[in-house]
């Protein structure tokens, strides 16, 4: 399914963004006008549910999601300033109904494991690093139409802000 990455996102960028500023966060956007393979429906849930925690683990900072060319695929990130997940939890998380312990927010420990099923889905794994105490950033890729030459590159990704999540970045 060939489909705008701006159209699936741009629902989803408007509702995270009213959410954040409900917190006093910040949320910034940067998606390229690109055509990614992918079906729409379960990139939107995989998007939604990254945004959700991104937004309900984080009290200061802010969320940024953001895409990217890499080789033929369209790199997707989501990154925030928030609590962040120990090292030895973070592969946990997917699990069905795993929770981190002693946190005050409220869930089924169901959302990554429903991104992680999806992403298996798509062919496109989701990863994750984080630093605890600092922030997470989730990411995963995704087959680009042919014929898309847009790009979008880190630096513009770090002049959106948020200083210390760039310790964060993903290697190419
Ligand atoms: P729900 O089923 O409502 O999504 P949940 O948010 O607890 O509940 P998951 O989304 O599966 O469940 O996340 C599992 C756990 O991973 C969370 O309980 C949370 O502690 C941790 N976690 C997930 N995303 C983040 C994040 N962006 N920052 C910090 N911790 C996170
Ligand atoms: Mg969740």
């Amino acid at each position: 399914h060939p489909c705008s990455l701006r159209n699936v996102m741009q629902s989803l960028v408007h509702e995270f963004s009213m959410k954040a500023e409900h917190k006093g966060l910040r949320l910034r956007s940067h998606i390229p006008d690109v055509w990614v393979n992918t079906d729409p429906t379960y990139l939107h849930r995989i998007v939604r549910n990254l945004l959700s925690n991104a937004v309900k683990y984080t009290e200061q900072g802010g969320v940024i999601i953001a895409a990217r060319k890499r080789g033929e695929h369209i790199l997707l990130q989501v990154w925030d300033s928030g609590l962040g997940i120990d090292r030895d939890e973070q592969s946990k998380v997917f699990n069905d109904f795993y929770r981190v312990e002693n946190r005050m927010q409220r869930g089924l420990g169901l959302g990554l494991s429903v991104v992680a099923r999806l992403g298996q889905q798509l062919n496109s794994p989701i990863s994750v690093r984080s630093v605890s105490g600092k922030g997470s950033c989730f990411w995963f890729e995704l087959p680009m139409c042919a014929a898309e030459k847009q790009v979008s590159d880190v630096s513009r990704v770090n002049k959106l802000g948020l200083s210390g999540l760039t310790a964060l970045v993903v290697d190419d």
